[in-house]
């Protein structure tokens, strides 16, 4: 491809996968990331984990070394956030006034967190989605400090334990009646507050959080129920939505742009990738948002992949994971799809595997402290999905 080349619109995983797989497959033209953060892209992982426990250092979050964008004629536009597509001059424009001509175009803007209005404007409410974020709560997660987090989602599970590690007091508000039961059901929504729980973290539960007490600073949350929750500092933690507003007018969605199964949008040569994304699932016949590591890492690369007119083939099944007080939680498939659920190996111990079952078939699966049992439970799921599924999908060439 000759001319202005790719531009790649957001400096993240799926923005970083795209530029690597393009240059490790010969594509030669320019190449061009626009971050709208000052950093190099970085893996935001750690973020809730090491970074925030005070064990990774920034440094090491980073992708690739400093140099490796130079070595492969990769431009970096740091600071640079782009604020409209004008699909039909292959335009992008930039907070500032520049425009960026494009060949082919990726969105991977990722996604932003959901705010929770009536805690706007506080110095102390937190979210967590940057390494700015990331450093701003760390200095505030000193030992006996009070943390109450705003969602019993996996972030705020994740920085439940992280923050019990520092020795900060923590309370964990969540609206519904068992975290997590919409995704992973009932039973094992009930495994996961009962380990937050016993490691010490104060958990309500069916708890909504109206408003909040104080001056600069929240210094207690009311509850609908009229009880309140004292605190030093607040976490929100109540999900992303797609950072896609910046696309008003270009005849995408704004709030999370649909793609086929290999990335491409309904304008020429415009593609998305990561948590901006809502892929065609082919397995369920349905657009999803995949909000995980893998499926971000897959999508951008698969974008290059179209853009240089190679088939990327089916997405493997969606997956994740999480580290919470040492044990690793795995994930792989789409447990909200499942009938029922079967559970093998020892929850009280923190050793066991839940197989989700749909039409008889295994469709999903979520291992506790068995990261070995991941690769066999992927293919036992992918067998059932073969089995159920009379052709082989097609991928647009
Ligand atoms: P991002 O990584 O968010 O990158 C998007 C980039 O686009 C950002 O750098 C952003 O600044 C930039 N951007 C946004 N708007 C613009 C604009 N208008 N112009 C230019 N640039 C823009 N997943 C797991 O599977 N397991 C985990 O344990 C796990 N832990 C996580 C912990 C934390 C704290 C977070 C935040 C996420 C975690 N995830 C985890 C999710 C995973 O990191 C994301 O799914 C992944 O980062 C998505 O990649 P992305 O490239 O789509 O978006």
């Amino acid at each position: 491809m000759t001319g202005p080349g790719v531009v790649i619109v957001g400096g993240g995983l799926a923005g970083q996968r795209c530029a690597e797989t393009l240059r490790r497959r010969g594509f030669d033209g320019p190449v061009r990331i626009l971050c709208a953060e000052t950093e190099a892209p970085y893996d935001r992982p750690p973020l809730s984990k090491g970074v925030l426990a005070g064990t990774v250092e920034e440094g090491a979050t980073g992708f690739r070394p400093g140099e490796w964008y130079a070595e492969h004629g990769v431009e970096l536009l740091r600071g640079a956030r782009a604020e409209r597509l004008e699909p039909e001059s292959r335009r992008v424009g930039l907070a500032g006034g520049e425009e960026l001509h494009y060949g082919k175009l990726l969105i991977a803007t990722g996604g932003a967190p959901r705010r929770l209005p009536s805690l706007d404007g506080f110095e102390n409410v937190h979210c967590l989605r940057s390494l700015a974020d990331a450093r701003r709560l760390r200095t505030e997660l000193t030992a006996g400090a009070r943390l109450a987090i705003v969602g019993a989602g996996f972030i705020g599970q994740e920085v439940a334990a992280t923050a019990l590690g520092l020795e900060v007091e923590v309370t964990m508000i969540e609206a519904l009646e068992t975290p997590l039961a919409p995704i992973l059901g009932a039973e094992l929504g009930r495994w996961f507050a009962g380990l937050h729980r016993e490691e010490g973290v104060r958990l309500l539960t069916g708890a909504i959080v109206q408003r909040a007490l104080g001056g600069d600073r929240v210094e207690r949350l009311l509850l609908a129920d009229g009880s309140g929750v004292d605190c030093d500092l607040v976490l929100v933690g109540i999900g992303t939505l797609p950072a896609t507003a910046w696309l008003a007018g270009s005849g995408l969605g704004t709030a999370g742009v649909e793609v086929d199964v290999a990335g491409r949008t309904g304008l020429p040569d415009v593609f998305a990738a990561g948590d901006a994304a809502i892929q065609f699932d082919h397995r369920f016949g349905a657009h999803a948002r995949t909000e995980h590591w893998d499926a971000a890492a897959w999508q951008g690369a698969a974008a290059a992949k179209m853009m240089l007119g190679e088939n990327p083939g089916p997405p493997p099944l969606p997956s994740f994971w999480s580290d919470q007080y040492g044990v690793r939680i795995q994930c792989v498939g789409h447990p909200h799809h499942g009938e029922a659920v079967a559970l093998e190996g020892d929850p009280a111990g923190r050793d066991f595997e839940a197989v989700f079952v749909r039409g008889g078939a295994p469709i999903a699966g979520m291992t506790v402290g068995r990261p070995r049992s991941i690769p066999a439970l992927r293919k036992r799921i992918e067998a059932g999905h073969e089995s159920g599924r009379p052709e082989e999908e097609e991928v647009p060439a």
